[in-house]
């Protein structure tokens, strides 16, 4: 089955100050590590702009306004929407564009077109909670695509793995109270922005928190894995998995300590797939999150799409 790519040429136009990691060049990076021939059967696609409605998915109405009235409307300005989020011109767009690509993923994987996807996007997610951007994120869109999948397709248990080396204290607020959605995070602990404790459980245990120490490596972050996230999702059977896909976990990242090698999102994946295998018909669907070194990035995400490629 194929896997494919949602891209857009508008996310390269969220623009941020200079010096911010979260920068055009991360996906620039990432297009030239797939011009690889392994990529080839790689199915690339567009990605469509959503409608702002699909905002309401996980937001109310005033958290989308609100940003909406923060987008700056002359060329070249940039506007800080909190401590380290900002908005350019084409924030809006690029941001309901990643929505967009998320939820025609969802649709696709959920018909049976193709087995899962990669959603190439910026800005990210995890971070914006139910009515705050903050973390680089102004809307949660991998809280957007779980309650797409439950709306058009009735999507009864879905999985949010979150691997980025910040935890998903937006994803984790928005699903707090809701025990259809399983939602699992491995991060640095502490680290930015300070949430994600094991005894963080949501109100009906359906929150995992598998916090690692700064400095561990690859052997951590698998026996985090393999005692906390896999068995979690075995027991909810999930009938699709997303995963907030951030590479900062990376050894070479700078917002980070945590000693991941490339290999270890592969295998990751790979444990994922197998989840999906047995309880989902195979669907996962993956979002770019964070990962702010060029290099880093490059390798580990491409090793995570190519793992997908194998499905
Ligand atoms: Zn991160």
């Amino acid at each position: 089955m194929t896997t494919r790519l949602y891209e857009n040429a508008v996310f390269l136009e969220h623009e941020t100050p200079t010096g911010h990691p979260e920068r055009a060049d991360r996906l620039r990076s990432l297009n030239i590590a797939l011009e690889h021939p392994n990529f080839a059967r790689l199915e690339r696609v567009e990605a469509k702009l959503a409608n702002e409605d699909a905002v309401l998915l996980a937001h109310p109405e005033e958290h989308l306004f609100a940003v909406m009235r923060q987008i700056p409307e002359e060329e070249g300005e940039i506007n800080q929407i909190e401590a380290d989020t900002y908005a350019s011109p084409k924030s809006l767009q690029a941001a309901l564009t990643a929505i967009g690509g998320a939820m025609a993923a969802v649709d696709a994987v959920m018909s049976g077109e193709i087995s899962n996807a990669f959603v190439a996007g910026r800005p990210p997610g995890h971070h914006a909670e139910t009515s705050k951007a903050m973390g680089f994120c102004l809307f949660n869109t991998v809280a957007i695509a779980a309650r797409h999948a439950q709306r058009k397709f009735g999507a009864e248990r879905v999985a949010i793995v979150d691997w980025d080396v910040h935890h998903g204290n937006g994803t984790q607020d928005i699903f707090w109270n809701d025990p259809s959605v399983l939602f699992c995070s491995t991060h640095q602990m502490p680290l930015y922005p300070g949430t994600g404790a094991k005894d963080e459980t949501g109100l009906k245990n359906n929150v995992v928190n598998a916090p690692l120490s700064a400095n561990v490596g690859s052997e951590h972050f698998r026996e985090a894995f393999k005692s906390r996230v896999l068995p979690a999702l075995q027991d909810f059977s999930p009938d699709l998995i997303l995963i907030s896909a951030g590479f900062d976990a990376h050894h070479r990242d700078p917002l980070a300590q945590i000693n991941l090698v490339g290999e270890d999102f592969d295998w990751a994946t790979g444990r994922l797939m197998e989840v999906a295998d047995r309880f989902a018909h195979n669907r996962v669907v993956s979002l770019l999150e964070g990962g702010y070194d060029l290099e880093g990035l490059a390798e580990s995400a491409g090793l995570h799409i190519l793992r997908l490629m194998k499905g």
